[in-house]
């Protein structure tokens, strides 16, 4: 199809009448053959809904041909169905990426948009003014150009959109999608390109201006073999690669070298244009940067938090009891209230292992920290400090209280657990470690006297 596409379009002046015909039957075709590919594949419904209205986008343009060779007074109606393409196809692709990442990924947004304020000069520079300033221009002479260039830019957004969500593994089908409107876009710079490249004549200017968009109507009914891979994989929105680094490079810099060039050969007849450019660039940006910031500091806290946690009863772990009780000691001090420490062993939780399985004992720890969190103060501090062992952090408890509080935590111990305990008050000049191990002393004398009770330790 893309050949017969092409081959009709270079063969135009011998065709004739049946042109528009060929060319009309051949959007039309692409357009079914999306909607039966989409059959074929058995898409779900939301890979569905964009390649329909991709494939809307393909008929509408398409139909234009039909009307304009047929038609006696077509007016401006196949100019505006040429105009409906790219909007509809835009229209597609954002619901694609939608669909896809199920999520708004401004960073992509941000980058896309960033990418088309770049290219939105070079249209500007070369399209939109221009046909501005055609002298005795009629409206819709100026406003043709005007409204083609911000369609095109609004596809190549979304195109970018597209690339950026996902990433440089995007999969076949996105590849050739992107070829597709890479030739949507191309047939429209024909004309401007030719002004250029005198080698180019009105001639081929038709020719190619026919035939670019016929090809990429093919591409994408190729594309549409692959509806869900075309949809997917979703890069990670911070992974921005190199090639994507590259092109964020290029577009930022069209505005200062656009305007190197006008400086070095002047007037300066763009400032304006490049001021803007560059504004809106810079604004995006700034707020690109503004995401990234708030996301690394998001995770700085989400890794601190995790740091502090152990994974499987979900209490603080051994890295954050040390912070803690440095902290807690450290206040002590200042305040002289009392600060008592106590350490917890499962009793027998190696049997307890071996008749219930690894599993069940996981499942006693993370039940078993969750009932004595529940009868702890916010200011008490449960840690697990290794394997079966706990360690409580009871500021401004002394050892008395200690003792009925871990009672408390006796008799809430499921599965009729039982843990032995030992307990040291702070004497107010002993280190952290001194005050621990007078703790694990008393520990090991509850261990000793038959284990299911509390112990305190012996003066330091
Ligand atoms: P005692 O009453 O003297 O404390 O006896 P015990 O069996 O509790 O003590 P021991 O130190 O002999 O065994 C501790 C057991 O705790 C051995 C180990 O398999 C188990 N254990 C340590 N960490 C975990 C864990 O994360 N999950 C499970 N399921 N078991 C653990
Ligand atoms: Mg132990
Ligand atoms: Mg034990």
């Amino acid at each position: 199809m893309a050949l017969g596409g092409l081959a009709s379009s270079i063969l135009q002046p011998p065709i004739g009448f049946w042109l528009p015909v060929v060319q009309t039957g051949l959007a039309w075709t692409a357009s079914a053959t999306i909607l039966i590919e989409l059959r074929v594949a058995g898409a779900t419904r939301d890979v569905r809904l964009p390649w329909s209205i991709l494939a809307a986008a393909v008929a509408v343009p398409g139909s234009s041909f039909l009307v304009a060779g047929l038609a006696t007074d077509p007016g401006l109606v196949p100019a505006l169905l040429q105009l409906a393409g790219p909007l509809i196809a835009a229209v597609g692709l954002i619901l694609m990426v939608r669909t896809s990442s199920r999520r708004a990924d401004w960073a992509a947004v941000v980058d896309a948009l960033i990418v088309t304020a770049g290219i939105g000069l070079v249209f500007w520079l070369l399209q939109i003014e221009p046909a501005l300033d055609e002298p005795g221009a009629t409206r819709p002479e100026q406003f043709f150009p005007l409204a083609f260039a911000v369609v095109d830019l609004m596809l190549f957004a979304s195109t970018v959109l597209l690339l950026r969500t996902t990433g440089p593994k995007a999969g076949l089908g996105t590849r050739i999608m992107t070829a597709a409107f890479g030739l949507f876009l191309l047939a429209d710079w024909v004309p401007t390109v030719a002004e250029f490249l005198p080698v180019i004549d009105d001639a081929w200017v038709a020719r190619l201006a026919a035939a670019l968009p016929l090809a990429g109507i093919s591409l994408l009914g190729w594309a549409a073999r692959y509806p869900r891979e075309a949809a997917g994989p979703v890069a990670d929105a911070d992974g921005v690669s190199v090639p994507q680094f590259g092109g964020l490079g290029v577009a930022v810099l069209i505005a200062p070298v656009t305007l190197f060039v006008q400086a070095t050969n002047p007037p300066v007849s763009d400032g304006k244009a490049i001021a803007v450019s560059s504004a809106i660039i810079w604004s995006l940006v700034l707020v690109r940067v503004m995401q990234l910031l708030q996301r690394s500091q998001r995770a700085t806290r989400q890794v601190r938090e995790l740091s502090l946690r152990d994974p499987l009863t979900g209490v603080a772990n051994r890295r954050a009891w040390t912070e803690r009780l440095n902290a807690a000691l450290e206040s002590a001090r200042r305040t002289g209230k009392p600060l008592t420490v106590g350490i917890l062993d499962l009793d027998h939780f190696k049997l307890y292992n071996d008749l219930h399985g690894h599993p069940a004992g996981d499942l006693l720890l993370k039940e078993a920290s969750a009932a004595w969190s529940e009868q702890l103060r916010e200011t008490d501090t449960l840690a697990r400090y290794g394997g079966e062992e706990f360690t409580v952090l009871l500021p401004g408890v002394s050892p008395g209280e200690a003792a009925q509080i871990l009672d408390r935590l006796r008799q809430v111990t499921p599965d009729r657990a039982t843990f032995s305990a030992g307990l040291a008050a702070w004497t107010g000049s002993e280190t952290a470690d001194e005050l621990v191990s007078r703790a694990d002393a008393a520990l090991y004398r509850a261990k000793q006297s038959g284990r299911n009770r509390v112990c305190g330790a012996s003066p330091a």
